[in-house]
């Protein structure tokens, strides 16, 4: 982690900047890389220390797309990367199951697995000093002109940034009458489990009456995500490891012997987007502009589409903030972003509950997805290219 927070690097006065971003996430991290060769003058702030991420438990399947962009910009850790090369998707207590092999797409994977840390660590990698302030708070922002005002307060010392642009990457906190919400009711369990045999490389996709439950091959051990009812996932947040491995063991059936099980930590599930995408000389990207259910892993997947786009777009423009680069890019977004929202939405309301005429049209669905290979793949094209799966 950073000094706990020293201003010793911090020049009094003002800060002058081409972009301001707010929240160095992952997503506002790919976007300071993705700007690096523009010409343009860039700072990231964050409210919490640098390297705070150290302790985030989450874990992400990162679609082959996501590596490619990762690779270019230099902060892909291969080492760190489990490849997920199958998928079986099923329900419990109903027919239908499907099946996705990353050989039918001649690619080595068709996505990866990785913990936040390792994600977070290979794109802080680079980051100069003096690029990344932490500690920092934003009071307010106002815009004077063709230029956007930041008052920030760090450790009780008010900073002013001076920018063209400021872009909001503080993830998904901020509440605003522009962020449209859709409580699901539900929390994601994570944790790790060990099993015999270890996982070959599949991932397991299973429907069950709570809400869906995730095996992510992760290193040598399986990656859960369970979703169930808020009330149950507080119960299940308290169960023993042996009773939660046996409530494992009881929706997988005799596929695998879970052995072992890590702490679980838990998140509330809801779909946010917001609408507009962009103010004067402000934009929103990752969580802060859209937080999906986890279901189909798709946050920091299209998060990062939302960086390399605005990049892409920074980049042939002069005046980082003006109308048009905004309209631009907010254009540029909208398939994409309403695309996966529905998709990962659908997915949720479907596969959500345990009426019995839904579980049978779900194993219809799950059937034909199977037997159906431009079904099939346009699931999969989705998993391994995210958008370009649409057009
Ligand atoms: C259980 C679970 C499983 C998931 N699984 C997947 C998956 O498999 N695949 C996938 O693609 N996505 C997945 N996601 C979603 C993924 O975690 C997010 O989409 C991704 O982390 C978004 O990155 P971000 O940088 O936009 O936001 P964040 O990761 O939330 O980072 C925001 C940053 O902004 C900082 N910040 C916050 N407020 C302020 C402020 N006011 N001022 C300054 N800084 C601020 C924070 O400290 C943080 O550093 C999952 C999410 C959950 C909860």
């Amino acid at each position: 982690m950073s000094d706990n927070g020293s201003d010793s690097a911090l020049p009094y006065g003002d800060l002058h900047t081409d972009i301001l971003i707010v929240g160095a996430g992952p997503v506002g991290m790919t976007l300071l890389h993705a700007l690096s060769e523009s010409g343009k003058r860039v700072l990231i702030v964050d409210r919490k220390p640098r390297g705070a991420w150290v302790s985030d438990p989450r874990t992400l399947a990162l679609s082959h797309g996501s590596r490619q962009v990762l690779e270019r910009l230099h902060a892909w850790d291969n080492s760190a990367a489990t490849p997920i090369r199958e998928i079986h998707v099923s329900q419990a207590g109903g027919f239908g199951r499907t099946h996705i092999n990353a050989s039918d797409y001649e690619l080595p994977a068709l996505g990866y697995v990785m913990r936040y840390s390792d994600l977070a660590a290979s794109l802080d990698v680079g980051i100069a000093q003096n690029t990344l302030i932490d500690h920092c708070e934003v009071a307010d922002l106002a815009i004077e002109g063709d230029e956007i005002h930041a008052n920030i307060d760090r450790h009780g010392r008010r900073l002013r940034i001076v920018a063209r642009l400021v872009v909001h990457a503080e993830g998904s906190g901020t509440q605003s009458p522009d962020v449209k919400v859709r409580d699901y009711g539900q929390r994601a369990l994570i944790t790790d489990v060990t099993t015999e045999p270890t996982h070959g490389h599949r991932a397991w996709e299973r429907f069950t009456p709570d809400g869906p439950l995730a095996l992510l091959p992760n290193g040598r051990n399986y990656a859960v995500v369970l979703t169930a009812p808020q009330a149950k996932a507080e119960e299940l947040a308290m169960l023993n490891d042996e009773a939660f491995l046996d409530l494992l063991r009881e929706r997988f059936g005799a596929r695998m012997r879970f052995v072992s099980t890590g702490p679980r930590a838990s998140y509330p599930l809801a779909l946010r987007v917001r609408t507009p995408l962009v103010r004067p000389r402000q934009v929103w990207i990752g969580n802060a502009a859209q937080t999906l259910h986890p279901v189909t892993g798709q946050g920091f997947n299209l998060g990062l589409r939302d960086a390399w786009e605005l990049a892409e777009e920074l980049h042939r423009r002069t005046d980082s903030g003006a109308p048009e680069t905004l309209a631009a890019y907010a254009a540029r977004r909208r398939v994409d972003r309403y695309g996966g929202a529905g998709f990962t939405d659908g997915i949720v309301r479907l596969f959500s509950n345990d009426i019995s005429p839904l579980r049978y049209a779900r194993g219809i669905g799950l059937l034909a997805l199977d037997l159906a290979p431009p079904l099939r793949h346009f699931v999969a094209r989705r998993m391994i290219w995210g958008a370009r799966a649409w057009i």
